[in-house]
């Protein structure tokens, strides 16, 4: 029998007593110590916490009653864990130490997973590739000379190679979706609110979400029950009643008569790569077979996306990242003779090039005299946006889009060229500035045996209609059995 490696097959593993925990604990060690070197989707492995905890685990008496027992989880490191160094991706953070854990890490933890580690990302998750890592890039589990996407490149490459089963990200304008559909994996960003932020740290604060990453959307729902709820401590989380997301799934069975996709297609012009055309088409086929109808759409304002994101997620990056002057956290510039010195040196040396880049232009569209012409702007056509969506989910169930216009590219290939980058986010960024929930599943390959994503965008809190969709789509397929064919050989299993 094969050892057991997804969420669901690890929690009945370790209930019915067939694995320990701390059994699936080594196996995830053995396999980061064998693949990580070549990947490097870890910034901090936690191993001697990791094994305690797992062992603390086996000596439980209420085993059955904890939803993600013994299983094995990694964090991107822009979420805080009480004692373990979170860099956010950033010089600036070196050797930051978080007094707590954020909300969706204490709840793991008391549903019973494992936290393995803390995992790359870009600096403050700025980022489409995790190049803007102060810590070297993460590379593609598919073909390592390429990115694995970003900016939680590290929690997608991390699933992607069968390191672990469950992964968190963030995601502000896609940040889990397209490094998921680049490494051919499950990501759910979650609706605004539906996940707690307490413990992010912030990039856009009315954007940001944190979601998982898995190998199959029963996985992510199984996550799902677990992180999402009311928390006090964030004003924005939602008071809303939590669905029961993988029951759902259980009940809808793959069935999706009844179910009206919507295919904004006049968006799909430029710039979208063949083979993703072609998977995402033979894609609508698969969910029209199981009963869906597939019908077109329009979202005119969505051409404005991107403009708007990079004016808004800068504007509000440029406030949030105030904080960081050399005196509270992480790193401070050495042999300043003034206090004005030692921020403007802590500044200038802790953050690096995009970071600036996005401090510099989020300061500049809320000045006195360009705030009217810029941020206020973006945010009137953000309402635009958001009344587009409105408008489709009269009659549409969920919106179906390609994650990412392509797949995986090269290390390298857009560094240089900030605005390439920044389009490597057109699907994704105008469910962050609608707050709704989307989440990518794997639909087939590019050439080169390069990951596609498909991507199901839903109503607002409507979170459980969005993973049965996905789910449908996955149980009539197999791509999601795929794994990367680059990988050593250590990691078959
Ligand atoms: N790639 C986008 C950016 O660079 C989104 C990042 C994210 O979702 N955190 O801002």
């Amino acid at each position: 029998m094969e050892a057991p490696f997804t969420v669901a097959e690890t929690r009945e593993a370790v209930r019915s007593g067939r694995a320990s925990s701390v059994e699936i604990c080594r196996a995830a060690l053995d396999r980061i110590a064998a693949a990580d070197p070549g990947i490097n989707a870890f910034r901090a492995v936690a191993a001697e916490r990791a094994l305690a905890r797992a062992a603390q685990l086996d000596a439980r008496g209420d085993r059955a009653t904890l939803p993600l027992l013994g299983v094995p989880v990694a964090i991107k490191d822009n979420l805080c864990t009480r004692g373990i160094a979170t860099t956010a991706g950033s010089r600036m953070l070196d050797g930051y130490l978080p007094p707590y854990d954020a909300d969706v890490v204490e709840r793991l933890e008391s549903a019973g997973a494992v936290i393995i580690g803390k995992t790359n990302c870009d600096e403050f998750a700025m980022g489409s590739s995790t190049e803007n890592s102060a810590y070297g890039p993460t590379r593609n589990p598919w073909a390592l000379d390429r990115t694995p996407g970003g900016s939680s490149g590290g929690s997608a490459a991390a699933v992607a190679a069968r390191m672990v089963p469950l992964s968190l990200g963030s995601d502000t304008g896609g940040s889990i979706r397209q490094p998921a559909a680049l490494c051919g994996v499950v990501g759910f960003k979650p609706s605004y609110g539906r996940v707690s932020r307490y413990g992010l740290i912030a990039f856009a604060s009315s954007l940001d979400q944190v979601g998982p990453f898995a190998t199959t959307v029963m996985d992510a729902a199984l996550a799902m029950d677990v992180l999402a709820g009311h928390d006090p401590r964030d004003s924005t989380s939602s008071p809303a009643p939590v669905p029961a997301f993988a029951r759902a799934l259980d009940e809808s069975r793959g069935e999706l008569k009844g179910v009206r996709i919507g295919v904004p297609r006049a968006l799909f012009t430029d710039g979208v790569d063949a083979g993703v055309l072609a998977a995402f088409d033979a894609a609508l086929d698969v969910s029209r077979a199981c009963g869906a109808e597939i019908v077109d759409i329009a979202l005119p304002y969505n051409a404005q996306a991107i403009p708007v994101y990079y004016i808004i997620a800068t504007a509000e990056a440029s406030a949030n990242l105030a904080r960081y002057d050399g005196v509270r956290y992480g790193f401070r510039a050495a042999d300043a003779r003034s206090v004005g010195e030692m921020y403007e040196r802590s500044r200038e040396g802790g953050f690096g090039r995009e970071v600036k880049r996005r401090i510099i232009l989020g300061t500049y569209v809320l000045s006195a005299g360009y705030y009217d012409a810029y941020y206020l702007k973006a945010q009137q056509v953000r309402t635009l946006i958001r009344r587009d969506y409105d408008a489709a989910f009269a009659g549409v169930d969920v919106i179906a889009m390609p994650t990412s216009p392509t797949p995986a590219f090269p290390l390298g290939e857009r560094t240089g060229d900030p605005v390439r980058m920044y389009l490597s986010d057109v699907f994704t960024v105008s469910a962050n500035l609608a707050g709704l929930p989307a989440v990518t599943v794997p639909c087939g390959f590019a050439a080169g045996r390069l990951p596609v994503g498909l991507q199901f965008t839903g109503r607002p809190m409507d979170d459980s209609g969005v993973l049965r969709v996905a789910d449908a789509y996955e149980r009539a397929t197999s791509w999601s059995t795929e794994r990367p064919d680059a990988r050593p050989s250590s990691l078959s299993r």
